[in-house]
Order: C-alpha cells, then sequence, then structure tokens
C-alpha cells in the first residue's frame, strides 16, 4: 500500500473471555454456543426492571492479564458507563461498558505490540458485556426480517482499541494473528472458537472522513474488507464525491461493504456512569501478584525456542504464531528427535497444507509423539522424508488419528534395489548420463527421474551418491 494514499487503519477488536465459567454480570453460563436460542438467559441478562448487575470478578483478573501482556498502563480504579443506544440485540437499550472520557476510566491504556511491519500502540483496553445475536435470512439488505437470540448477550468481552498504526490490510491480518496468540497463550480467550474474535475497522484515505467497518467475524475477512473498502474510497475520490462520517456492514457473503448509517457522535450514545456498579479499585498487590502468574508469551517463547532448540528465527516465529502449533512441536520434541526438521515440517508443509485446503490444527487427529515418531524414521533411515511428509498430508486429509502406510510405500534403502533403479534411469536417459559428465544440472535431471521411477520412495542421499558413483565410474 503506497504512503500518498494517506491510509490510516485502526481496529476495535472484541475478544470473549471464553475462560469464564458465568456471564460479566449474571451466572448464566459464559459457553452459549450449541444452546436452543433464548435459553441462556436470566432476569439480569435481559434487563429486567429491578435487577441488580453483579461484577464478576474473574472477568476483572483476565482483563488485567490482557493489559500486562499488551504492554498497557492498568488504572488504580475503573468504572463503569451506560452506552445508551437502541437497537433489538440490546435487552436494556443500553449496553454496560467503560468510558475514557467524562469522569470514566477504563481498565487499562496505552500499551503497545510488536509486529513485523513496526509497533502497533494500545489505546485502550476496556471491559464490556457482549451483546445478543442477530440473524438474517438471506444478507441484512435482502432480509424482510430479523431474528433476535439473547444468549449471547451479557457474556464479558474485552475490548482493544488500537491506534490507526496499521500500515495495510496485510498489516491488520498480522496484527491480529499475533493478538490472538497472545491471547491464547494467556488462557483467556479461546480464539478458535466461532465469533470469539471479532473485529471492527476504521479506515480513511487522503486525510478524508473516517469510516467504520463492523461485523467482520475472521482474520482473513479483515484482509478481504479492508482492501474492498480501501478501493472504494479510492474511486469515490477520484469522482471527488464528498465522504461523510459512516457506519458500514461487511457483507461476507458477497465480500462488499454496504452502508449502515451516517456514524453516531460520541454524544448520540448519551454516555452516563453506570449507577448500579460501584467504582473498583485495582490495587498494586492485585496487579503484582497476576503478574507473578502470568505465563509465557509469544516473544519469549519465539526467542526460547531459537536458543534452546537451535532453530530459525522465521520457523520459531510461524510456530508461536499459534498456540497450538506451538504445544505440538514442544510435545513432540519431548522424544528428543531434531527439532529443525520437525519445525519445518509443522511451520512449511503442515501449516501450508492446511491453509491452502481451509482447514485448521484442530483437523489434525493424530498425537504428536506419532508425529514425532515419524520424524524419528526419517532421521534413522527408515523412510524418505517426502514418504513421511505425503503420510502426514494423507492423515490431515482423511481426518485419520494413525498413520498408514502403503505395503508399497515403505522406503527404499538398500544399495542393490537403489542400484538396479539407478541401471534402469541411466539406460532410459543415455543422453543425460552423457551430459552428466560435465553437467551437475543433468545429475538432477537423472534424480528427478529416479525418484519418478521409485515413486519418490528411494533414499535420497544413497540414490545421489550411486548415481554420483556410476557417473564417475563411467567417465
Ligand atoms: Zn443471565
Amino acid at each position: 500500500m503506497k504512503d500518498d494514499l494517506g491510509l490510516k487503519i485502526g481496529l476495535e477488536v472484541h475478544c470473549q473471555l471464553t475462560v469464564l465459567k458465568t456471564k460479566l454480570f449474571c451466572s448464566c453460563p459464559s459457553n452459549y454456543r450449541g444452546e436452543d436460542p433464548n435459553t441462556n438467559i436470566c432476569e439480569v441478562c435481559t434487563g429486567m426492571p429491578g435487577t441488580l448487575p453483579v461484577l464478576n470478578e474473574k472477568a476483572v483478573e483476565a482483563a488485567v492479564k490482557i493489559a500486562l501482556a499488551l504492554d498497557c498502563k492498568i488504572s488504580e480504579s475503573m468504572n463503569f458507563f451506560r452506552k445508551n443506544y437502541f437497537y433489538p440485540d440490546l435487552p436494556k437499550n443500553f449496553q454496560i461498558t467503560q468510558y475514557d472520557k467524562a469522569g470514566g476510566s477504563p481498565i487499562a491504556k496505552e500499551g503497545l505490540v510488536e509486529t513485523i511491519a513496526g509497533i502497533i500502540r494500545i489505546r485502550r483496553i476496556q471491559l464490556e458485556e457482549d451483546p445478543g445475536k442477530l440473524s438474517y435470512e438471506g444478507t441484512i439488505v435482502s432480509s424482510p426480517i430479523s431474528l433476535v437470540d439473547y444468549n449471547r448477550a451479557g457474556v464479558a468481552l474485552v475490548e482493544i482499541v488500537t491506534e490507526p498504526d496499521l500500515k495495510s490490510p496485510k498489516h491488520a491480518r498480522e496484527f491480529l494473528q499475533k493478538l490472538r496468540s497472545i491471547l491464547e497463550h494467556i488462557g483467556v480467550c479461546d480464539g478458535s472458537l466461532e465469533g470469539a474474535m471479532r473485529c471492527d475497522a476504521n479506515v480513511s484515505l487522503f486525510g478524508g472522513k473516517r469510516v467504520e467497518v463492523k461485523n467482520i467475524s475472521s482474520f482473513k475477512e479483515v484482509e478481504r474488507a479492508l482492501n474492498f473498502e480501501i478501493t472504494r474510497q479510492k474511486t469515490m475520490a477520484n469522482v471527488a464525491k464528498a465522504e461523510g462520517m459512516e457506519t458500514r456492514h461487511w457483507d461476507d457473503v458477497r465480500r462488499v461493504t454496504v452502508t449502515l448509517r451516517v456514524k453516531e457522535a460520541e454524544e448520540d450514545y448519551r454516555y452516563f456512569p453506570e449507577p448500579d456498579l460501584v467504582p473498583i479499585t485495582i490495587s498494586k498487590e492485585y496487579v503484582a501478584d497476576i503478574r507473578k502468574r502470568m505465563p509465557e508469551l509469544p516473544d519469549g517463547r519465539k526467542a526460547r525456542f531459537v536458543k534452546q532448540y537451535v532453530i530459525s528465527e522465521e520457523i520459531a516465529g510461524v510456530l508461536v504464531g499459534e498456540k497450538l502449533l506451538a504445544d505440538i512441536f514442544e510435545e513432540s520434541l519431548r522424544t528428543r528427535m531434531a527439532s529443525n526438521l520437525l519445525g519445518s515440517w509443522l511451520a512449511i508443509d503442515i501449516l501450508g497444507y492446511l491453509n491452502r485446503s481451509e482447514k485448521t490444527l484442530a483437523d489434525m487427529k493424530f498425537k504428536p509423539k506419532d508425529l514425532a515418531e515419524l520424524a524419528r524414521k526419517v532421521e534413522k533411515k527408515e523412510l524418505t522424508e517426502n514418504t513421511a511428509k505425503s503420510v502426514v498430508i494423507k492423515a490431515i486429509e482423511q481426518g485419520k488419528s494413525t498413520f498408514e502406510f502403503a505395503k508399497e510405500g515403505a522406503a527404499i534403502t538398500d544399495e542393490k534395489s537403489i542400484m538396479d533403479a539407478v541401471k534402469e534411469v541411466f539406460e532410459a536417459n543415455p543422453k543425460a548420463v552423457e551430459d552428466a559428465k560435465s553437467d551437475p544440472k543433468a545429475i538432477n535431471f537423472l534424480m528427478g527421474q529416479l525418484m519418478k521411477a521409485t515413486k519418490g520412495r528411494a533414499d535420497h542421499e544413497l540414490a545421489r551418491k550411486t548415481i554420483e558413483q556410476a557417473i564417475t565410474a563411467g567417465s
């Protein structure tokens, strides 16, 4: 993305605290997934008159952990505000949230996240309740009706607001992936659950007005939605049409943003202090105690991987980019196998396959130790690396928990069989054999032919050695 566009992107990321057993202000289960609509509710989370919210203390602890992980300044005292708006997903007609003006004090401010493309400043972190969920028949634009489900209403959310420091749609995706890995390492938010991490994006170009894009449900969608919105704003600027502050909805079916409304100014929300909840003091001792219990975070783990397992920064970076992937790597290593081999399988071959086929690590049904055993076989030359990798990919493809080897798939490691195969390849390719005496490229060609003839089962090192010896002997 060129700088002369004056591109500014900021994100508001909503993370459900999936680690909690109950909602933010009542004792309804926090896990609403899979329940029939409007069954996971009570008087409090549906805003019945006369009910009072009771703050879930574990939510404060989880939010403090996030604030520490993002290097934020934690407030000595925080309070809650009512954000008033009339929309069917909000049973009380206001959302209990936090505010940074008019005497409001969110749980934390001013943090930093380092990414490859630069530092992202965090403006604030706040605790709030999730609204209910609206569903439409087809798309939001064409649906004649809206359905509402309050099961999600009142679930604890942490909203993380960034400064407009993101340089491109790709950078936004990189940041979100890192954030997800951090949250997974702290263990407060399971980003693989549908809707557990959602984000709104603010985009402006050429110093124009800020456009907010809502309803972005996954990181791939973030990149798509931002790319669409940037192209749209460029086109609008070209036709010299004035842009107002606006809220647009990301339609992930048609992959376009559609206008929802002219964006509300903050005063439209009539923020005022929540009278039913007292301000909460967050003592230094409380924070210090949580700090002591903080787990290892992705950056620290990456540095440790590089040092402890002697793998490259790149591979280590990819591995810690997803907690589960890093866990699989370390669990496999308990059986003492070559970390480089396993690291590159996981970070390059397996992850590459998963991305191409739109699968996730959860589709890997086999145990890390079995994967390690396979790698050990490669080390002991009982198996070629190619065969091992294809067996792994096949197991993921078929959702199997064990590796299956075709009988004819076993590695060819004995010298005689290799010699026989080399002879056949030489007979079929006399010209290449002649060329190989002076041209190393021809040796590669012969290797290729040999692997083809043996369906990739020939031991690489032995095959190459045999070919080279046969050529030297023949010249
Ligand atoms: Zn409830």
